[in-house]
């Protein structure tokens, strides 16, 4: 059972995440299928796969971007379904990092971090402000508090984004390939972050096909391929001893 003796208002479920025989379809075509994939609090999911296999879809269901049609997901307890008031709850406990960044350009990077904070959680903009510097801090950028998305380097920008998801006290971190778009140079420092947001005890799935990262902090390596989830091992079993074909003939092609 859950730890009964904590007190505080944070729920501490078990379980972050549970989807249970998913399935989506975008019109005919039946995206995901049959997804069962329960994430344990503080557990470290890396997704990986061929494009196209459906891992941006299924982390996008996580948090209703996308709606599934079949079969359950529940966050932190709670089911995703059609109820307005669950999905912004979900969406509260749930921080997002996608591929390009998805800052807002006309906000300064301090004002990008604390736009949710003052709207959605209420929060004074003092404290929204301190919140922002401590998380700009932790991604090594508190100088650039005061510049446009626009002005910073794409290692930068993704690691203002990890900010400004942090400052809304997520449960739950989705990453969507968030150093497939930077150059080799600054992967390290995205990764890095995301590194430190693991030894912290963060709940994360990763879609990345850095395997490295894998290696490091993965507790489990999932691989997709046609929609389905193929195989799903800790990293070690996962990359030394791959029980499918589509795994290996994947794995041969990146390692
Ligand atoms: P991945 O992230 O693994 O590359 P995606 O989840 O983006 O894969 O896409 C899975 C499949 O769904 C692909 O065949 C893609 O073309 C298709 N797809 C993605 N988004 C849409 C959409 N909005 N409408 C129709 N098909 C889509
Ligand atoms: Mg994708």
């Amino acid at each position: 059972m859950a730890n009964a003796a904590n007190n505080t208002n944070e729920k501490l479920n078990p379980i972050a995440v549970q989807i249970t025989d998913m399935n989506k379809w975008y019109g005919e075509f039946n995206v995901l299928k049959n997804i069962n994939l329960t994430v344990k609090r503080g557990e470290r999911i890396v997704i990986c796969g061929p494009s196209g296999s459906g891992k941006s879809t299924m982390i996008r269901c996580i948090n209703r971007l996308e709606e599934h049609q079949k079969g359950s997901i529940v966050v932190d307890g709670i089911e995703l379904t059609n109820d307005l008031k669950r999905i912004d709850e979900v969406r509260r406990e749930v921080g997002m990092v996608f591929q390009h960044f998805n800052l807002f350009p006309h906000l300064t990077v301090l004002e990008n971090c604390t736009l949710a904070p003052i709207w959605v959680r209420k929060m004074s903009k003092a404290d929204a402000t301190e919140k922002a510097m401590h998380f700009l801090k932790r991604v090594k950028i508190p100088e650039q508090a005061n510049k446009y998305p626009g002005q910073l380097s794409g290692g930068q920008q993704q690691r203002v984004a990890i900010a400004r998801a942090l400052c809304m006290n997520p449960k739950i971190m989705l990453f969507d390939e968030p150093t497939s778009a930077l150059d080799p140079e600054m992967v390290k420092e995205v990764l890095d972050t995301m590194v430190g947001l693991a030894n912290d005890g963060m709940t994360m799935l990763c879609v990345t096909h850095e395997m490295g990262f894998a290696r490091q902090v993965a507790d489990r390596v999932i691989f997709m391929d046609a929609g389905q989830i193929v195989e799903m091992n800790e990293p070690n079993t996962f990359f030394s001893n791959p029980q499918h074909e589509r795994t290996k003939l994947f794995l041969s092609q990146i390692l």
